[in-house]
C-alpha cells in the first residue's frame, strides 16, 4: 500500500493543532496505515506561550503551561529534532536529531510551522547580557534570576551591587514585554514582604519602547490606561527610547540615561524562524513563507506550490479583513489558521477545494499582575479585575486538553487559597556546582 506522509515542522500553536485535527479527520486512514503524520520539533511539548508570564510569576507550574506531544498526539510519529533544510523539489527535509548525524525525511505533504524567534538588533552587550521571553525555559530562568536578585540585594553591604541587582530592564512594549514586566514586578512586590531588609522603592523597573505607545494589541485608549497604571505602580516607562548598549550590564539608553543592571529582558518583537531561509519554498521580504489565503504556499504571483502549507508566525498570510495587509503574529490567528489549514489539507487530499482563511482580529487581553489587567475585545474595553478575569478565562478556554485545564485551575485555586510561591530554584540552572566542588575537595 502507498502510504502518504504528512510532515509537520514545529509543534507550536499551529503544528500542534494541525496534528491534533488531522488525527481526528484522518483517523481511519491513519489506523489503516494509509496516512502517517510526522511531527518534528526539538521539544517534546507544545508551549502555550500566553501562559509564560503567569509561569514566571509563579501562578502556574511550568509543567502545566506545556502539553506533552507524545501523550496528546498518540496517532502521530514524533521526531525530536530540528529541521535544518527543506528541499520541496525532492519532498525531503533534513532533520538534525537531538544528537547524532542529520537525517533526511521524505514526505508527500508538508506543513511549515516553525514560528518565530526574537527579533534582536546588533546592540553591544545584548547577546551576552540579554534574555528573551519566548520559551518556558526563559520564563523560569527569569523567575529564578529575579528572585535571586532579591537575595543578592538583601545580603550585600555594597550599595552599588544592591542597586544593580534591583534594576530590571525590559525592552519592547508589546504583550509579551508588558505582561512579563507587570507580572514580575507584582511578584517582587509580594515577595518583598518577606525581606525586611529591602523596600519596593529600592527596586527600579524600566520599560524601554522605541515607539510612542505600548500594547498596540489593545488599542490606543487601553494602551494609555496601561501606561498610567504602570506609572502609578512606580515603573519607569520610557517611550520613544532605544537601548543603545548594555556591555557588562552597563545600560545606556538613547535619552542619555545610564545605569547598571543584571536583568535585561528583550521582548522587542519577533521575526520568522531563520530556518526558513534554508528552503526552496518562496519567502517574502521579511523571511516569511509566502501563502495564499487558503494557507497553501505560493509564489509571489499567487501560483500554488503543490503539497506545501504554512501558517502562524513564520507565514505571510494575507489578511482578507484588511486588504493589502497580513495576519499579525498571534496565537489568535495561529490557532484559527491551524484549524482552517487542517480542513483544507484534508479536503485537497480527498479531491475537494480549499477555503480561504478569514478572521478579523478580535482584540486582546493582557494581564498586568494578580487581579490587574486590560482588554479590548470586539470593541468592548475592560480594565482592572474584570479584564484580568477575562484574560484568565479566555486562556483557560484556549489551552489544549481537559487535563491541562484542570491542572491550571488547580494552580490558580491553590495560589488564591494559600500564598504565592516565592522560592527561587536557581540551583536548577547549575546543578553540577556542589558535586564538582565536593569532588575537587574545595568544600
Ligand atoms: C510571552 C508571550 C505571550 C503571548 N501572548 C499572546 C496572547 O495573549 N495572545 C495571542 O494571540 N498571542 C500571544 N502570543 C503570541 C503567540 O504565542 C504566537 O503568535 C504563536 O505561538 C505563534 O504560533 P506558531 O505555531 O507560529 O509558533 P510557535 O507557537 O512559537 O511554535 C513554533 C514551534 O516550532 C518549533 N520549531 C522551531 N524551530 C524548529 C525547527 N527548525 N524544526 C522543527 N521545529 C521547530 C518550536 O520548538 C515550536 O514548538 C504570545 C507570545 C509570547 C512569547
Amino acid at each position: 500500500m502507498d502510504r502518504k506522509r504528512i510532515l509537520i515542522i514545529g509543534a507550536g500553536h499551529v503544528g500542534f493543532y494541525v496534528a491534533a485535527d488531522l488525527g481526528r479527520k484522518l483517523r481511519k486512514e491513519i489506523r489503516r496505515g494509509a496516512v502517517e503524520v510526522v511531527v518534528v520539533d526539538p521539544n517534546q511539548h507544545m508551549t502555550y506561550q500566553p501562559f509564560l508570564p503567569e509561569a514566571a510569576a509563579g501562578h502556574i507550574s511550568p509543567r502545566h503551561g506545556v502539553i506533552s506531544l507524545r501523550r496528546s498526539l498518540k496517532h502521530c510519529t514524533i521526531l525530536a529534532g530540528r529541521v535544518t533544510r527543506i528541499d520541496h523539489a525532492d519532498r525531503t527535509v533534513t532533520v538534525q536529531p537531538i544528537t547524532g548525524p542529520a537525517r533526511k525525511v521524505e514526505y508527500d505533504e508538508i506543513v511549515v510551522a516553525p514560528g518565530s524567534v526574537s527579533r534582536t538588533l546588533p546592540i553591544p552587550g545584548l547577546a551576552e547580557n540579554g534574555i528573551g521571553f519566548k520559551t518556558m525555559g526563559e520564563a523560569i530562568y527569569l523567575r529564578n534570576h529575579v528572585l535571586a536578585r532579591l537575595d543578592i540585594a538583601a545580603s550585600t553591604t555594597d550599595e552599588e551591587v544592591r542597586r544593580r541587582a534591583l534594576s530590571f530592564v525590559f525592552v519592547g512594549g508589546g504583550f509579551a514585554g508588558i505582561e512579563a514586566l507587570a507580572e514580575l514586578e507584582d511578584m517582587v512586590r509580594d515577595t518583598l514582604r518577606y525581606y525586611p531588609e529591602l523596600e519596593m522603592e529600592q527596586t527600579r523597573w524600566v520599560l524601554v519602547e522605541a515607539s510612542q505607545r505600548i500594547l498596540p494589541e489593545v488599542g490606543p485608549d487601553m494602551g494609555v490606561y496601561t501606561v498610567r497604571q504602570l506609572l502609578k505602580r512606580g515603573l519607569d516607562i520610557r517611550l520613544n527610547t532605544l537601548l543603545k548598549s548594555c556591555v557588562d550590564g552597563h545600560v545606556v539608553l538613547s535619552d542619555g540615561t545610564e545605569f547598571e543592571s543584571d536583568t535585561i529582558v528583550w521582548t522587542a518583537g519577533v521575526k520568522p524562524n531563520p530556518m526558513l531561509r534554508e528552503s526552496d519554498l518562496p519567502t517574502g521580504p521579511k523571511g516569511h513563507v509566502v501563502c495564499v489565503p487558503t494557507l497553501q504556499v505560493a509564489t509571489e504571483d499567487g501560483t500554488v506550490v503543490p503539497g506545501a502549507w504554512a501558517a502562524g508566525d513564520g507565514a505571510q498570510v494575507p489578511d482578507l479583513t484588511n486588504p493589502g495587509g497580513y495576519c499579525s503574529p498571534s496565537a489568535q490567528h495561529a490557532v484559527r489558521q491551524a484549524h482552517r489549514l487542517s480542513k483544507n489539507l484534508v479536503a485537497v487530499l480527498r479531491g475537494g477545494q480549499p477555503v480561504e482563511y478569514r478572521h478579523k482580529y478580535a482584540g486582546s487581553v493582557a494581564s498586568l499582575g494578580l487581579h490587574k489587567g486590560v482588554a479590548h475585545v470586539y470593541n468592548i474595553k475592560l480594565k482592572g479585575i474584570l479584564a484580568w478575569f477575562l484574560h484568565r478565562t479566555y486562556h483557560l478556554s484556549r489551552v489544549p486538553g481537559f487535563g491541562r485545564k484542570t491542572r491550571v485551575v488547580a494552580d490558580w485555586t491553590l495560589a488564591l487559597l494559600t500564598k504565592r510561591e516565592i522560592v527561587q530554584l536557581g540551583e536548577l540552572q547549575e546543578p553540577h556546582g556542589p558535586f564538582a566542588e565536593a569532588s575537587t575537595g574545595e568544600v
